[in-house]
């Protein structure tokens, strides 16, 4: 059974077809990405995905269960994590305390909790710091701990971003556009904290990703998209050498 399928889905805005009867599974354990010009329908997708939009056709089932049904404040709960392609963090708060607030808006409340019950709140509590430490470690934040993000370069924020999605130890990590804006170095360096995602933390990662040698050096396998349509799937090798991909990003 894959982790995440898509099947036939399809989502309309007006008379543009964003996503048009799009269908991928990305199995357990494995990097996937989507590709394709602007407007092919990438973003739509993880939108799709995170339940801001209902398909008008077509099924997402995680974990072999669809999530049609499932409000979008409980798409973290399931283990679906996402990042921004705009930074989405708190400016005038420091590394920690984002990674904490990421954590708490997907905490497990009940009646105890909600009561201020202490032994158990201290224990939540806990739990919570140690799968943050966890990720400050992972991702080599100790020196920004206790920094603000409003002082930080944009390259560590992108890593903080990732790191609050990570907090929330998830299965499934939607990563949308990792390296924008980075320089080729930073670019290096997100493609080895993909890896590692994958082989050390095992975490499923669909990304989002204009930069082809990134996609080329992570992903297992490529969904080429235009006009949300699927144009090319399969390695990156595959895809990349493939007529249609070539044919729609010279744009003719
Ligand atoms: P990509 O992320 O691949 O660049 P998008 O998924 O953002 O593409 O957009 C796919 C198509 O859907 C585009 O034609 C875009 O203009 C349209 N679109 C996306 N979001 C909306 C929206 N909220 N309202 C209307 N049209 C939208
Ligand atoms: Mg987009």
């Amino acid at each position: 059974m894959s982790l995440l399928e898509l099947e036939n889905v399809t989502l309309r805005f007006g008379g543009v077809t964003a996503v048009n009867k799009v269908s991928f599974n990305v199995e357990e354990g494995e990097v996937f990405a989507l590709v394709g010009p602007n407007g092919a329908g990438k973003s739509t997708i993880f939108n799709l995905i995170s339940r801001i939009y209902n398909p008008v056709e077509g099924d997402i089932r995680f974990d072999g269960k669809s999530i049609l049904q499932t409000p979008p404040h409980q798409i973290a709960r399931l283990g679906i994590a996402r990042t921004f392609q705009n930074i989405e963090l708190f400016e005038q708060a420091t590394v920690m305390q984002n990674l904490l607030v990421g954590r708490h808006r997907h905490r497990q409340s009940n009646m105890w909790t909600e009561l201020g019950f202490t032994p158990f709140v201290r224990a939540e509590e806990r739990r919570h710091r140690e799968a943050i430490e966890k990720v400050i470690d992972f991702l080599d934040l100790q020196a920004y701990r206790d920094k603000y993000i409003a002082g930080l370069p944009y390259g560590v924020r992108k890593v903080v971003e990732m790191g609050r999605a990570l907090a929330i130890e998830p299965r499934l990590l939607l990563l949308d556009e990792p390296a924008s804006g980075l320089s080729v170095e930073e670019t290096q360096d997100v493609a080895f904290w993909v890896e590692d995602i994958k082989k050390q933390m095992g975490v499923t990662v669909l990304m989002v990703e204009h930069d082809m040698h990134l996609v080329s050096a992570v992903s297992d396998r490529v969904l080429a998209l235009a006009d949300g349509k699927m144009l090319s799937l399969g390695t990156p090798h595959e895809v990349q050498n493939d007529p249609k991909v070539i044919e729609a990003y010279i744009g003719v």
